[in-house]
């Protein structure tokens, strides 16, 4: 690997583009870049763009380009991108993978692979509406699927506190899958085309699945 390079992780919401991204953080050094996170960072801190994105969130609906754009552009000029990034959560439009192009042609930078995480869109609901996090470390959990070994205390950190995000109710769920089959899946042929395009079943267990993300990673290395 020459240049540093980024992985894009695709999918659905529930797919376990968050899950799989802090794990191959924690496995390979890369740098997790969330456009979500971000966004929900900006309306916590009340900013311009905060403000703009925030309702827009609440309805499941994507937030405009160009507010997600200066985002991911201010973080992605940081000094931590040396060792490349997993994007978790964009590009999200045909227009946001064209400028995605762009900026990492000005910083040097190449996609190692954009990696569709293939699931049923009828589990994505009972997968998102359950799903919580420690307020704390962040490691995620769910109600029906992985409760913390103690309830009521991270396993990872022993914090007592957790938090679930305002979209994940079975309505916003809905228009979110709406967005992303409109949106963004035809991002799908399009890295097809670049020959960027690996496929993992998703479905599965988290950790065989975190197995086939780490073999792309390793084969991207080599
Ligand atoms: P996520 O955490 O990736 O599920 O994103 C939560 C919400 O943030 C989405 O439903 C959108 O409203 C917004 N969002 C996150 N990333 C993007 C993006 N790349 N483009 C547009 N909106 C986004």
């Amino acid at each position: 690997m020459t240049k540093p390079a980024v992985l894009i992780l695709l999918g659905p919401p529930g797919a376990g583009k968050g899950t799989q991204a802090r794990m191959l953080e924690e496995k390979f050094g890369l740098v997790q870049l969330s456009t979500g996170d971000l966004l929900r960072a900006a309306v916590a801190a009340g900013t311009e763009a905060g403000k703009a994105a925030k309702a827009v969130m609440e309805a499941g609906q994507l937030v405009s380009d160009e507010i997600v754009l200066a985002i991911l552009k201010d973080r992605m000029n940081e000094p931590d991108m040396g060792k490349g990034a997993i994007l978790d959560g964009f590009p999200r439009t045909a227009g946001q993978a064209a400028s995605l192009d762009e900026l990492l042609a000005e910083l040097g930078m190449s996609i190692g692979a954009a990696i569709s995480l293939e699931v049923d869109d009828a589990a994505m609901v009972e997968r998102v509406s359950g799903r919580y996090t420690c307020a704390n470390c962040g490691e995620g959990y769910h109600d029906s699927f992985k409760q913390p070994a103690v309830a009521g205390v991270c396993d990872k950190c022993g914090s007592t506190e957790f938090k679930r995000r305002a979209d994940d109710n079975a309505e916003t769920v809905g228009a979110r899958l709406e967005a992303y089959h409109a949106q963004t899946a035809p991002l799908i042929s399009y890295y097809e085309g670049q020959g960027a395009l690996r496929r993992v079943d998703a479905m599965g267990e988290i950790d065989r699945i975190a197995q086939d993300l780490a073999a792309i990673v390793e084969g991207i290395a080599a």
